[in-house]
C-alpha cells in the first residue's frame, strides 16, 4: 500500500556524483523483503527477474497485510487481506518463474509495522530458514520518507541481519545462524550500486511490469490505472524510470541500490 508509487531515488536526467558498483555476480539465492505485497516489484523487481533467469532462486518477505491498500473507505479489509497475498504470490511467480522460491508473509496489520525485538526475531528466523545470499530491503534511512512501514521493514531487514548471523541471538530458533554476502538496499538514499536490467528484448522489464500488474487491488491506489489508458502510462512511466536509472551507465534499463557487504 502506498499513496504514490513507490520506487527508485532518480529519474531521468539525474546524474550521481560518487562511484558506482556494477552487476552482483548472480547469488544461488535471495531474499527481498517488502513491507507490502508490491513493494519488492517496485524496488528490486526487474533485478530479481534478471537473476531468477540465471537461476537464482527467489524468496519474498512481506512483512504486513496490506491491508490499508485502498481508497474504499468502505472495503472488506480481510477480504482485502487475503486477496492481496494471492496477488503476490503471482507476483513472485511472474517474476521468477520457475525459480520463485517462497512467499513469507508476517502477520502484522498495515501501517502498524513496528521494528522491535519480535519482529527481528521473526525476520532472523526467516533469514536462517531459508538462508539467503543476499537479502534485498528498503532503505530506512531515506531521507523524508513518511510511511512508518517502509522505515520499520527497512531497519527489520537491517537488524535482522545481525540477529541472523550472530549465534547468540535467538538461540531459541534452534537455527544454525547464518550471514548473508551482500546487502542490497532499493529506494536508497544513496545509491552506489547499479543492475543492468536492460537487454535480453527487454524481459526484464517486462516480468516487473507483469508482476506488478498482478496487484489488482492496487490499480486505483498506487498505480493510478483504473483503465487501459492509465495502465498503459503507468508502464510507461515505470520503463521510463529504469532507462533513466541505467542511462548514466550506459545501460537501456537499471534499478539502483545502496549496496552493504559487510556483514
Ligand atoms: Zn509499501
Amino acid at each position: 500500500m502506498a499513496a504514490n508509487e513507490p520506487g527508485q531515488p532518480a529519474l531521468a536526467g539525474t546524474t550521481f556524483t560518487h562511484p558506482f558498483t556494477h552487476n552482483l555476480e548472480v547469488p544461488a539465492t535471495a531474499l527481498a523483503i517488502g513491507a507490502h505485497p508490491d513493494d519488492v516489484e517496485f524496488g528490486c523487481g526487474a533485478t530479481m527477474a534478471k537473476w531468477a533467469d540465471a537461476g537464482c532462486v527467489v524468496h519474498h518477505l512481506i512483512c504486513t497485510d496490506g491491508s490499508k491498500g485502498t481508497w474504499n473507505p468502505d472495503a472488506d479489509v480481510v477480504a482485502l487481506a487475503a486477496q492481496r497475498k494471492v496477488e503476490q504470490s503471482e507476483a513472485a511467480r511472474r517474476l521468477s518463474g520457475t525459480n520463485a522460491g517462497f512467499v513469507v508473509f508476517l502477520p502484522n496489520i498495515d501501517g502498524e509495522l513496528d521494528s522491535d525485538l519480535t519482529m527481528r526475531g521473526e525476520v532472523a528466523r526467516v533469514i536462517r530458514e531459508l538462508r539467503p545470499d543476499v537479502v534485498l530491503g528498503h532503505d530506512p534511512w531515506k531521507r523524508y520518507r513518511l510511511h512508518p512501514d517502509h522505515r520499520h521493514a527497512g531497519l527489520l531487514t537491517c537488524d535482522g541481519i545481525v540477529a541472523a548471523r550472530d549465534p547468540h541471538f535467538f538461540r531459541d530458533h534452534g537455527l544454525e545462524a547464518h550471514r548473508p554476502t551482500a546487502l542490497l538496499l532499493f529506494e536508497a538514499d544513496e545509491p552506489d550500486h547499479v543492475e543492468d536490467v536492460g537487454g535480453h528484448d527487454g524481459l526484464f522489464l517486462e516480468r516487473k511490469l507483469d508482476a506488478l500488474e498482478a496487484h489488482i487491488s492496487q490499480f486505483e491506489s498506487t498505480m493510478k490505472a483504473v483503465d487501459d489508458d492509465q495502465l498503459a502510462a503507468f508502464r510507461t512511466r515505470i520503463t521510463d524510470r529504469l532507462a533513466g536509472l541505467g542511462e548514466p551507465f550506459g545501460y537501456s534499463a537499471a534499478e539502483v541500490f545502496k549496496l552493504i557487504t559487510d556483514l
